[in-house]
């Protein structure tokens, strides 16, 4: 068997090498599905007003994706999906609808929304192949509207080929079937469409472009993560995404083991790589969108749904795009940012601390074009009013898009009544303190290893105990930063964190791992959780791990001139406090746990390393539609861990509550006293 280099390997995967990116200014983000936007001056009057930085609409498109040019407007797949809602639209209609789009998002621009984009998806078209309804109906008249549209010959196969199949030949549905029905597009059936098929990617091509001939900045494309398919077009593609891979020689490195294209994690390497030739697959797809827009508009971004619960495609399989959404539906307290309550018995309330701090710090340390928008809800499928956003708590979700400096905005409803004027807030002192958000790097002292790869060789547990951990460093206020760098660790990399955890990374080669051994033995400190490095990653294969031989006790041990503890599960925040006192490391805090239990920091560097930023954010903010931050919170104080050698001269604190940003005095030690922190402030610190 040949060693494999993991240079080359990682050329594959390129992405995964990327340099981290430099920090970017957060944007506002409305998304707004309504039906009745064309020809509604009031609506683009109200838009106009509030200013998002990107607007997310509908189906307000020349042709929708799933049925061709329709009456219906707005909505995703399933709004608007039957009656006269799919009336087939004739060329003069479908002219109008052209030219009235093309006027509302000049006015729209004109008004001061910087991006606008519609939606469309990656997979879904809706009809019935044998009565020619639907999309067919629209593909049996492709003529009609071929030469005003510019659409090109007729794709040659009918679309009931572009389907996307199981092994077995029969169409895979992402969305099950109710007696055979789908309720929202009755009588017709939505199927799922392979987007390795050359005539699904060409139409996918003709609606992107006509959405970019109408002045549309970019699209917002659904289920772009939704590719499971064993189409002759998928095996074809599968056998050159593996040459490409292996060098011409997959049967080396596969070693007897079957080369099939196959999602049963107990085939092995096979099944890795199906999922990574999937995802490759979208992100291909997704690609040859943004550039069929570039054609008629610049810059032209896409925007592909699917971060959430997917860490493996943000890391590997969507970098390249400009935006990701994180569709955050289900959580034990909705999702929406802030304390959710939860009523036990009368006056008990269980409250809980909701944030997006994996999603905001995943795309950080990704280090790719991505800027994630989070979507979150009070409930779901049914609202709780109590965990509803109300306008303290949208002040939180946008500044959380702000701390963590990856040009990502938090999504909130086009009720402009309630959220107008945070809106506006946020917007002025995001465009006023740009110089605060652009062109850092992170600055941390823990490293956390978050290699979303694991999940692809199926090793769930990886990601939960990062969430878990980063639950505990957040309660010990230490700044850190996710590794999400592959094949994981390099040693003079490792060199500037004073402590690395490394929690339940089973799958990395010994190679990896004798990086962080040898980072422990020159003096480092090591938090190792659960089983690591049990198996290879570049060959999923038992092998010995260096770290087999570690005590996994929860006390500390050493080795070399390093110490470490080892354990089986995750700390929990007292726990992990308790760790940081045997290993020496309580002065990372930025204040004790205990107080201000929900604060939460995250810090940058100007490039020349002579200003810090420190991003205090407070969840203290009650959910609920009419619930307000009543009192912010006095006395915080900090005790700022500076780069070592290093003294800070002066120190300004900037709150977009306030119109000027305020002088602190800072005592010995680096410490600084906040002034009243509502939700945010930024700590800015001269070296
Ligand atoms: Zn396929």
């Amino acid at each position: 068997m040949r060693v494999l280099s993991a240079v080359l390997l990682c050329v594959a995967m390129s992405a995964a090498w990327a340099a981290p990116v430099l920090t970017r200014a957060p944007i506002t983000y409305v998304l707004d599905y309504g039906g009745k936007h064309l020809g509604h001056d009031q609506w683009v009057a109200d838009t106009i007003a509030a200013r998002p930085q990107l607007l997310h609409l509908g189906k307000d498109v020349v042709m929708t994706h799933n049925w061709g040019p329709i009456q219906a407007l707005g909505g995703e797949n399933q709004a608007y999906g039957k009656g006269d809602s799919v009336r087939r639209l004739t060329l003069e209609e479908t002219k109008q609808r052209r030219a009235g789009l093309t006027d509302m998002v000049r006015r729209l621009h004109d008004g001061g929304v910087t991006m606008v984009m519609p939606y469309i998806c990656a997979m879904t078209i809706g009809g019935d192949p044998d009565k020619r309804t639907g999309f067919w109906e629209f593909y049996d008249h492709w003529g009609e509207y071929a030469g005003e549209f510019r659409l090109g010959p007729r794709p040659a196969d009918d679309p009931i080929t572009w389907l996307q199949v199981e092994p077995d030949g029969k169409p895979h549905f992402f969305y099950r079937l109710t007696d055979g029905k789908y309720p929202p597009y009755e009588p017709n059936i939505r199927y799922a469409v392979c987007m390795n098929n050359p005539h699904w990617r060409y139409w996918s091509e003709q609606v992107t472009r006509m959405c970019a001939e109408v002045g549309y900045d970019g699209v917002f494309v659904d289920n772009a993560g939704s590719q499971r398919c064993y189409c002759r077009y998928c095996q074809a593609a599968f056998q050159e995404w593996l040459k490409a891979r292996y060098h011409g020689r997959p049967k080396d490195y596969y070693a007897g083991q079957p080369i099939l294209l196959t999602d049963d994690l107990k085939q092995g390497l096979a099944a890795v790589d199906s999922r990574r030739f999937w995802a490759d697959s979208f992100s291909k797809h997704l690609m040859a969108l943004k550039a069929a827009g570039e054609k008629a508009h610049q810059p032209f971004y896409v925007f592909p749904n699917g971060g959430e619960s997917r860490p493996e495609h943000v890391w590997g399989g969507y970098m390249p795009v400009d935006f990701i959404m994180f569709e955050r539906s289900v959580g034990d307290f909705g999702t929406n940012p802030g304390m959710a309550g939860r009523r036990i018995v009368r006056d008990i309330k269980l409250r809980h601390m909701n944030h997006n701090i994996f999603e905001n710090k995943l795309t950080q340390a990704a280090g790719g074009n991505e800027r994630p928008l989070l979507l979150t809800r009070g409930g779901y499928p049914a609202l709780n009013p109590d965990w509803d956003l109300n306008v303290d708590a949208a002040a939180l979700g946008m500044a959380e898009s702000a701390a963590y400096g990856n040009g990502g905005g938090f999504l909130v409803r086009p009720d402009y009544a309630t959220f107008g004027d945070v809106l506006r807030q946020y917007r002025g002192f995001f465009e006023r303190k740009t110089p605060l958000y652009e062109g850092n790097w992170s600055y941390a002292q823990v490293q956390l290893a978050c290699f979303p790869s694991q999940k692809m060789y199926g090793n769930l547990p990886h990601i939960s105990r990062v969430r878990s951990l980063t639950d505990a460093l957040g309660e010990c206020h230490v700044l850190f930063d996710y590794n999400t760098r592959w094949p994981g660790f390099h040693f003079p990399e490792l060199q500037q964190y004073r402590l690395i955890i490394l929690p339940d990374v089973k799958y990395m080669d010994v190679g990896s791992a004798d990086q962080l051994i040898q980072y422990l033995k020159a003096g480092g400190k090591a938090i190792i959780v659960g089983e690591n490095a049990t198996m290879g990653a570049e060959l999923p294969r038992p092998q010995t791990s260096p770290f087999a031989s570690l005590p996994q006790d929860g006390r500390m041990h050493t080795l070399g001139q390093g110490q470490y503890v080892s354990c089986a599960l995750p700390p929990n925040g007292k726990q992990l406090w308790a760790i940081l006192g045997q290993l020496g490391l309580q002065d990372l805090a930025l204040c004790p746990p205990e107080a201000n239990q929900h604060v939460r920091f995250n810090a940058f560097a100007k490039a020349d390393g002579k200003t810090l930023y420190f991003h205090v954010l407070n969840y203290d903010v009650p959910l609920g539609a009419t619930a307000r931050l009543e009192h912010p919170r006095e006395g915080l104080k900090l005790r700022l861990p500076l780069p070592p050698g290093a003294s800070a001269k002066r120190a300004v604190v900037h709150d977009p509550d306030k119109a000027e940003a305020a002088k602190v005095e800072i005592g010995a030690g680096g410490t600084v006293a906040l002034p009243p922190l509502r939700v945010y402030e930024v700590v800015e610190v001269g070296l």
